[in-house]
């Protein structure tokens, strides 16, 4: 009888053991970081076309919604304020950075039991569970400081919590992957000051979209763990300066910095010619199981605490992976890291924990200096 008590006991022991494991079950008790998600545009410009847009507190057409979001596990999306090149040029930029805050504050203040802003890593690791989407900025272009160290503070009070120095042309700051023209040879004097004033404040340095140049003299010249907020491997992608080598992966990963794995099928596969448009009668989709070899070559070479992911949702179009189509997807990347054996506390570092570690650095330094 006794015997049998027992392994009752163990079955009931083993189903609640194996239930936990679940990917849904991981997702929604994890902090789920993800750190590039370019819906406030999609809502500019459906906005500046139609006059309106689709409501993010509940469902919509986007990669991104409150619903799929909570149903994905996703805590904290990191909306990117994204500034096109040609603001830069036209003398835009500053404006519209405010502009996209703005419309993107109204969408939080009206929605206060759904949304909150997010400008401290301070108790995220208590949102799962709660039903609450924390929404924070990174600003995906340095266009908007306009050449004035005193505009790194100013963003910050607007809750901007990472800069990507450049886009897909050279700007004032740094030379971009994208353009043929390396002015600077990296980064521009002024790029070279604004980095130290970043680590200062507490922004975050992004090096996504910079060149080879710019990004290893952003490493070395800055004091605190660096990140690409949306960025792949070059290893995958011969040749293509917009995702990073592996010697790139190292330099970063010794200063404490992390990759987070852009979704965007032309980021994890050559399968199709990125010189050329997008077709949709001839594209080929990438798999979720691309998105993990990316996951598994940066463990192999540097460890498990310098990856996480920056999907890119609202940012790459129909070019997302087949099973990772938008944020209510996440439990499927779970699902396919456990099958790679992934332990949970590894898979919770990829979703979240990494990231939080650079941020809390990023954090502490600016609180000493
Ligand atoms: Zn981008």
């Amino acid at each position: 009888m006794e015997d049998i008590n027992r392994l009752c006991i163990l079955i009931v022991f083993l189903i609640v053991g194996c239930a936990e494991q679940s990917p849904e079950d991981i997702a929604q008790r994890s902090l789920i970081v993800d750190s590039h998600i370019d819906t406030p545009y999609r809502i500019k410009a459906q906005l500046d076309s139609t006059g309106t847009y689709e409501d993010i507190a509940s469902s919509t057409s986007y990669d991104f919604d409150y619903l799929r979001a909570l149903s994905g596990g996703l805590n904290v999306p990191f909306f990117s304020i994204y500034l096109p090149a040609y603001s830069e040029d036209n003398g835009t930029s500053f404006e519209l950075a405010n502009e996209l805050i703005d419309l993107m504050n109204s969408i939080i203040d009206a929605n206060p039991d759904k949304f909150f802003l997010v400008d401290t890593s301070t108790y995220l690791g208590n949102l799962p569970g709660q039903n609450l989407v924390g929404i924070a900025y990174g600003m995906e272009n340095g266009a908007a400081l306009e050449g004035e160290l005193d505009n790194v503070k100013y963003f910050y009070k607007r809750g901007i919590r990472y800069i990507t120095l450049t886009h897909a042309k050279t700007n004032h700051i740094s030379d971009s992957s994208y353009d043929l023209n390396k002015q600077w040879g990296g980064l521009s004097d002024f790029g070279k000051k604004l980095i130290p004033e970043m680590n200062k404040v507490g922004v975050i340095v992004d090096i996504s979209h910079v060149s080879d140049a710019a990004f290893f003299q952003a490493v070395n010249i800055s004091k605190t763990p660096v990140i690409a907020s949306h960025s792949s491997l070059r290893h995958f992608t011969p040749n293509w300066e917009r995702n990073v080598s592996d010697s790139m992966v190292k330099a970063l990963a010794e200063k404490g910095g992390i990759l987070q794995i852009n979704f965007g099928t032309n980021f994890l596969t050559n399968v199709n010619d990125k010189s050329k448009a997008y077709d949709p009668s001839t594209y080929i989709h990438a798999d979720i199981t691309d998105v993990v070899d990316h996951i598994d070559r940066v463990v192999e070479l540097v460890g498990i605490d310098y990856v996480g992911i920056g999907s890119d949702y609202d940012g790459v179009g129909d070019t997302l992976p087949n099973g990772l189509k938008d944020v209510a997807s996440y439990p499927n990347l779970i699902a396919e890291m456990q099958k790679r054996g992934y332990s949970t506390n590894d898979i919770q570092k990829i979703l979240g924990g990494n990231f939080v570690r650079v941020w809390r650095e990023v954090e502490e330094y600016a609180r000493n200096n």
